[in-house]
């Protein structure tokens, strides 16, 4: 079910009569710039200072591919730090690239909690210049994210040891139901005079599954730098796809663009991400209600841990068990 103000993009776009040309090699401009100003903020300095490119890319997956073909390119002794659990592509894509990976730690013993002070000194103890894979909000798998002051700490930690941050951005929106406030980490961190690379997914903040709509953002130190990136990236996408699918993009630009129809979708994204918090809030008041034991002798995480998914802490033996009540979750005891 498409979210309203998206449906009635469409029917602008529609009404519009776009032609089946091909996009530029960098994809639609005016959705590159919406997400650009949906990430950043529009008065972010590193904006004003025209230190970003930006190119369209095939939804979140499609982005974290071409940026780490860049990557690749231009850095290919790196090693590229994932987290100990994280969303099962990133390993996978930095392998079939044909990059270094090594781990930072994540979890902490119960496996439903941060284990910051390990995560910190694993991302510190990094040779310097290492690619650093960040989940930007809504941690996948487990829904652990670090706090505000958590992100400062590593922010302060990886511009020491120059390590280039790669913030994989899927979940804009959907955790506080505020694009803005949800987007702490990189705009943190782009204040902070870091190089990166963002990688934007608009599966989930616009229910634009299927029609794989993204967008990859590289910040650099210095604006003569942006032409240099954006004819590498330009041709590493042209080998990957040739050039992006339009409807998804003027889909979002269309909304992004439109002050009655971004407010439209600003309130859809609030539902969403209310309608998600209120799952957690019940299934947190249900499992205390009938008295069930967690592992962790709690069940707060459940409503700590954010996004649309969690890692509740369950036994690959109790999971096996709630399978007979036709209760199904993976072994790893995580729920949608
Ligand atoms: N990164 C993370 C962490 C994800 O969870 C997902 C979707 N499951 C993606 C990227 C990319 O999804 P898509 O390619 O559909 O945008």
């Amino acid at each position: 079910v498409l979210l309203p103000s998206v449906r009635t993009a469409e029917e602008i776009i529609y009404n519009k009569n776009y032609t089946h040309e091909y996009l530029s090699q960098d994809g639609l401009a005016s959705f590159n710039e919406a997400s650009r100003n949906l990430l950043f903020g529009a008065d972010h300095q590193i904006l004003n200072e025209n230190r970003v490119y930006s190119i369209q890319a095939i939804s979140g997956t499609g982005s974290l591919r071409l940026a780490l073909d860049f990557i690749k390119q231009e850095f290919p002794n790196t090693t590229v730090y994932i987290p100990s659990v994280t969303w099962g592509n990133h390993p996978a894509m930095v392998d079939a690239v044909g990059l270094k990976q090594a781990q930072y730690s994540y979890l902490d013993k119960f496996g439903t909690g941060l284990d910051f002070a390990s995560m910190l000194s694993d991302i510190s103890a990094a040779p310097e210049g290492a690619v650093i894979l960040l989940h930007a909000i809504a941690h996948n798998p487990t829904g652990v994210d670090p706090t505000n002051e958590e992100w400062d700490r590593l922010c302060v930690v990886m511009k020491e040891k120059k390590h280039l941050p790669f913030f994989d951005n899927a979940y804009q929106g959907f955790i506080s139901g505020d694009p803005n406030t949800d987007a702490y980490a990189v705009r943190s961190f782009a204040a902070a005079g870091m190089e990166m690379i963002v990688c934007c997914s608009f599966a989930k903040n616009f229910c634009l599954y299927g029609e794989r709509v993204g967008c990859v953002h590289t910040v650099v130190s210095d604006v003569s730098f942006v032409d240099n990136v954006g004819s590498q990236m330009r041709s590493l996408s042209r080998v990957l796809w040739s050039t992006c699918p339009a409807w998804g993009a003027r889909v979002v630009s269309t909304v992004l663009n439109d002050a009655s129809l971004n407010a439209a979708w600003l309130k859809d994204v609030r539902v969403m991400a209310d309608r998600i918090a209120d799952i957690r809030v019940a299934l947190h008041a249900k499992l205390n209600e009938m008295n069930i034991k967690s592992s962790t002798g709690t069940w707060d995480h459940i409503k700590k841990q954010r996004g649309m998914f969690s890692f509740t802490g369950l036994s690959k033996e109790a999971v096996l068990k709630l399978k007979d009540r036709h209760i199904y979750m993976l072994s790893s005891g995580r729920v949608s």
